[in-house]
């Protein structure tokens, strides 16, 4: 649709150009930038077990039918229920069928991005029923009414003053308190909401298919409070989430403090694998674990891009991008945003309609470079633009653009019939797309031809 990369161009000429989202931008990534080093420095031999983890997900994917069914009998042993969801609305049906069954009127909610992918809380919301969000960045999301900013961070690009303005608007409070004293305004609002919950929904950071367990991954004890306090746990995880063994955890969970909070291990690291047994004295009743499609199975399918199926949403790659800095994470309007959101993105929903995020990159490769799991993502960007040109999806001004470039490449008699004044005049004004934003593009006097028969007259 071209009303989505109209919008995204827009969008991102009003951000690249907003001075204070820069500054803060700037300011939260500098600090994760100070980090990541000293916690990179835990690993003996980090490429190793960067390639490591990338054979394990390269295992876990390549054998994912089998992974899946695997954890489904394990953990449905445990008495767990597993349900299959193959879109969105199925996700939606199951969750609110157990709500209707629960008498359901709070929920409470860790973070999780495939929550945000099927729109979970407007559903809830629509439904009547009250869903809060309990990781500190995304309550403050919720309360700003904004879907997360980064992956990681989802309230990256508000500074601690805004944060204190919002808390003053929406919940009463001075407007001075420190970060202290928001989190403690926070902490107290949560606690009530969690004895009222009827429902726990969380994501999960890896399926683990061996014992078969799901392992959540937090800094703020909110997951391990959302999947323990009500009565029913709901997990909702993409299926890509996969890791065959818990011992792959080993390297998955430090992998994964490193490259998206520069910290050796994450504060909580829970692994749940089925509801409160006979024997245990805490923990809910029931467990549903949902796991959702929505559109990975097409990336599947796609050999060249399976690769991306891989990501363990690290976001170290979003801070990395040059892109994402610049115009932000609102900007691409999708769920996933940065390098690996313009990756997976397209396939996920539609080349057609989202293409656009896949040429907007320097191809710098910095996202590459800096991936846990050395996903080549610049590469996939590039296969993701050779895709849609080999689907025709591109432009028709694109398509005859190249058509002519190529029919002049192909004759250099046709190159040298203009001189350098005449091309670089015609080369500015017929591709003001290009010169929009890049300096003017200057032909040499004379040409190639030229060039080099007065180069060989010389020796
Ligand atoms: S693509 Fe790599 S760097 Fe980006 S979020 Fe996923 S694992 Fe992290």
């Amino acid at each position: 649709m071209k009303e989505i990369a109209a919008e995204f161009t827009t969008k991102s000429k009003e951000k690249a150009e907003d001075r204070n989202h820069r500054k803060t931008i700037n300011f939260n990534i500098g600090k994760y930038n100070a980090v990541v080093p000293q916690g990179k420095q835990q690993f003996a031999e980090l490429e190793l077990a960067r390639e490591r983890a990338k054979n394990i997900k390269w295992k876990a994917i390549e054998t994912l039918d089998s992974q899946l069914e695997t954890f489904e009998t394990v953990i449905t042993r445990r008495g767990a229920q597993v349900m299959w969801a193959e879109d969105a609305n199925d996700a939606l049906d199951i969750i609110k069928k157990i709500c209707v069954e629960k008498n359901c009127k709070t929920l409470v909610k860790s973070k999780s991005m495939v929550t945000e992918e099927i729109h979970l809380n407007a559903f809830l919301e629509k439904n009547g029923i009250e869903s809060v969000e309990t990781d500190l960045g995304e309550y403050i999301q919720q309360l700003a009414g904004e879907p997360p900013y980064h992956i990681v961070t989802p309230a990256m690009h508000k500074s601690k003053e805004d944060i204190a303005k919002l808390f003053a608007e929406k919940l009463g409070t001075d407007p001075s308190l420190t970060p202290e004293q928001l989190t403690l305004v926070a902490r107290d609002v949560l606690r009530e909401k969690y004895q009222q919950a009827e429902i726990g929904v969380t994501g999960a950071n890896f399926i683990i298919a061996d014992i078969g367990g799901i392992a959540v991954t937090e800094n703020e004890g909110n997951g391990r409070l959302s999947c323990s306090m009500p009565k029913t746990h709901i997990v909702i995880v993409g299926i890509e989430k996969m890791i065959p063994a818990m011992t792959d955890l080993a390297l998955f969970w430090p992998l994964l403090a490193t490259f998206g909070t520069g910290q050796r291990i994450t504060s909580y690291n829970t692994i749940v694998t089925g509801p409160r047994q006979p024997h245990e004295t805490d923990g809910p009743e029931e467990m549903y674990v949902i796991l959702l499609d929505n559109g990975r199975t097409n990336i599947l399918a796609n050999e060249k891009q399976r690769e991306s199926l891989y990501c363990i949403r690290c976001g170290a790659c979003l801070n990395a991008c040059p892109v994402y800095k610049n115009i932000g994470g609102h900007t691409y309007a999708a769920t996933y945003s940065g390098p690996i959101g313009a990756v997976i993105t397209p396939n996920l929903k539609d080349l057609g309609d989202w293409k656009h995020l896949s040429h907007a990159s320097s191809l710098c490769g910095n996202c590459t470079e800096v991936c846990a799991v050395k996903i080549n993502l610049h590469e996939l960007l590039l296969e993701n633009r050779h895709e849609a040109a080999t689907e025709g999806l591109a432009p028709y001004t694109e398509k005859m653009t190249w058509k002519m470039w190529r029919m002049a490449m192909l004759r250099r008699g046709w190159m040298n019939m203009a001189n350098g004044n005449m091309k670089t005049r015609a080369i500015n004004l017929i591709g003001k797309s290009w010169t929009q934003h890049r300096g003017k593009l200057d032909f040499p006097k004379k040409s190639f031809n030229q060039q080099w028969k007065e180069k060989q007259g010389a020796k």
